[in-house]
């Protein structure tokens, strides 16, 4: 990174855990916050070019960082929120909030983006991870999206051509970096919007743990069935390593009790899938990125 001009923000030698929302992971010998999607580009190509490793990520609430921490540039995309709203269309950056956006969105009485009030991300990274709730998923919005990969430069994708499944999208492939988003809502009710979001809020109360750091669901659904349901039914909740717990109140989360490191929580993530497999034959696959 020597030499390397940013309009943006670089800082040496950040951990991880101030990075991510579940607060583990050892230090990243550099971060850099780009200013735009420009710089954000021109810092992947010259990472590239100098052989340094990078990785791209957004607010860090999908990921267990190592406790080694990242030895290479960890691109931070917060910086990139410019958002244009035109009828029920919004062209929004990477690192806007979706949340943010949800809010913004029920102010304009647009529907389509309820379902997004309570997930604590940046628009770009729920693109990739296909991000959901209450039966809805980004897939169903996004009607284009700016793609830049170091082969094939700055491409325009339609939503079609993503590969959206449930909690996935073609975009997880190594690489592809979502530098802008068109989301397409449709002209709702405002207070309809507003109580379906207040429902969802509440919903969220009732069935997450609040005011401890997580990273959401760890485990994804197995076909026609709840993880959740499974660990719970297995006598997970509560139960923990180190300072990683499963959580009281939703035992598909597992939460950073304060003193948890990555080693911690993989090791819980090991055990309950080993007695998940063995109570019931089903092996539960992980849906945060280990990385
Ligand atoms: C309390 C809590 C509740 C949650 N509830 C939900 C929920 O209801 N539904 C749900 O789906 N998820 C939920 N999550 C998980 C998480 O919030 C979502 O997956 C979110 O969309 C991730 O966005 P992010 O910006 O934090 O991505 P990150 O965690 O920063 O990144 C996730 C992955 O995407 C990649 N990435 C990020 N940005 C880009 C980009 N611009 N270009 C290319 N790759 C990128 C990263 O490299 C990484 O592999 C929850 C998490 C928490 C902590």
């Amino acid at each position: 990174m020597e030499g390397m001009t940013i309009r943006g923000r670089l800082e040496r030698g950040v951990p991880m855990s101030k990075l991510t929302t579940w607060r583990v992971g050892g230090p990243a010998s550099f971060v850099v916050w780009p200013a735009d999607a420009e710089e954000l580009i021109s810092v992947l190509r010259r990472c590239r070019e100098r052989g340094l490793r990078t990785l791209v990520l957004g607010l860090g609430s999908n990921v267990l960082a190592p406790d080694e921490g990242w030895e290479g540039v960890v691109v931070i995309t917060t910086l990139l929120r410019q958002a244009e709203w035109r009828d029920n269309v919004v062209r929004a950056g990477a690192g806007c909030s979706l949340a943010a956006l949800a809010g913004e969105a029920a102010r304009r009485s647009l529907s389509g983006l309820e379902f997004a009030c309570g997930i604590p991300g940046t628009l770009g990274g729920a693109v990739v991870m296909n991000a959901g709730a209450y039966g809805s998923d980004m897939s169903g919005l996004v009607a284009r999206a700016q793609i830049w990969t170091p082969e094939s430069g700055c491409q325009e994708r339609s939503g079609s051509e993503l590969g959206f499944s449930y909690r996935r999208s073609t975009l997880q492939t190594c690489g592809r970096l979502v530098t802008e988003v068109t989301l397409s809502l449709r002209p709702g009710e405002p207070a309809a919007v507003r109580r379906v979001m207040d429902d969802y809020r509440e919903r969220r109360r009732q069935t997450q743990p609040r005011a401890v750091p997580s990273a959401g669901s760890v485990f994804r659904n197995p076909p026609g069935d709840y993880a959740g349901r499974l660990i719970e039914q297995a006598g997970w909740k509560k139960r923990r390593i180190g300072g990683a717990e499963v959580s009281a109140s939703n035992a598909n989360f597992i939460v950073n009790r304060g003193e948890a490191t990555a080693a911690d929580i993989t090791a819980l993530i090991a055990a309950v899938r080993a007695d998940v497999e063995r109570r019931f034959r089903v092996r539960l696959e992980t849906e945060i990125k280990i990385l």
